[in-house]
């Protein structure tokens, strides 16, 4: 004969029957933007907390519209009609002024005009046409191998894509993002060269030291938006006024935001 249940009985198997809480939906994932693949570099989520990220994107925010005021329009310094040329001068602006690269670029470029004709060139005359670049062996070896890559693997377009890039001899992230961001307005990452380095350290953006580090930080504390003109905008602001040597920190727009003002 089945038993009654006790009152602790009853509330037990009261608790059982209590019908499910209801959970909130779950959100969508946001959908990933733009076509460029971000799988070279691992995306942060967060950089500090509390107030001092508070102040920090406060900070920023003012920084970025200063930029924009200064900067309205910008793009990027190294001549060039498409993106097989800014490839090609974004490999030869390593450790060389852009000035320089675009010195030795018209020759290049009406001799070797895409892939397929560059894919064919002698070594010894590229070297000689990129000579005054600075590391010339292996600029010459880096371009000659990205024009017969490019031919071989994909018909001599480029391919939009930064993974795809990367695989490319003599092209790095950097170079990538170059050519994305500013060929085809991708946002792939975030340019770091040596100007955007010194100026997101000394403008307090960011503590960290290597540009891989710095592109990660920034990455999560700008939006997709911004990240292909603010490279730009501090490149131009690094050549202008954030000098390396001698800041003109007394005609910058920027120095009421900038922790480093008169004292880099
Ligand atoms: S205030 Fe001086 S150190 Fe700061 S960004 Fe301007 S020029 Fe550079």
């Amino acid at each position: 004969m089945p038993t009654r249940p006790s009152k602790s009985n009853k509330a037990a198997s009261k608790k059982k029957a209590a019908p499910k809480k209801k959970t909130a939906p779950q959100k969508k994932a946001a959908p990933q933007k733009k076509t460029a693949s971000n799988k070279a570099v691992d995306r942060p989520t967060m950089i500090g907390s509390g107030r001092g990220r508070a102040a920090l994107l406060k900070r920023l925010g003012a920084i970025l519209k200063g930029l924009k005021t200064l900067y309205p329009t910008v793009t990027c310094a190294l001549t060039h009609r498409n993106d097989f040329e800014l490839l090609v001068a974004t490999i030869l602006s390593a450790q060389c002024t852009d000035e320089r690269v675009n010195t030795v670029t018209p020759e290049l470029f009406a001799k070797y005009p895409d892939p397929a004709a560059l894919a064919q060139a002698d070594p010894e005359e590229i070297e000689r046409l990129v000579h005054s670049t600075g590391f010339f062996r292996n600029k010459a070896r880096s371009l000659l191998g990205t024009a017969q890559r490019l031919t071989d693997h994909y018909g001599g377009q480029l391919p939009r894509d930064l993974a795809e890039l990367i695989t490319l001899p003599g092209v790095a992230r950097k170079t990538a993002n170059v050519v994305l961001g500013t060929a085809h307005g991708i946002a792939s990452g975030i340019v770091v060269d040596t100007h955007v380095k010194r100026l997101t350290g000394r403008l307090g953006i960011t503590a960290e030291t290597t540009p891989e580090k710095i592109e990660r930080e920034l990455m999560v504390l700008l939006p997709d938006s911004e990240w292909i003109d603010f490279s730009h905008r501090l490149v131009w602001h690094g050549r202008k006024v954030c000098n390396a040597r001698k800041p003109k920190c007394d005609e910058c727009l920027l120095a009421p935001h900038c922790p480093s003002a008169f004292s880099a």
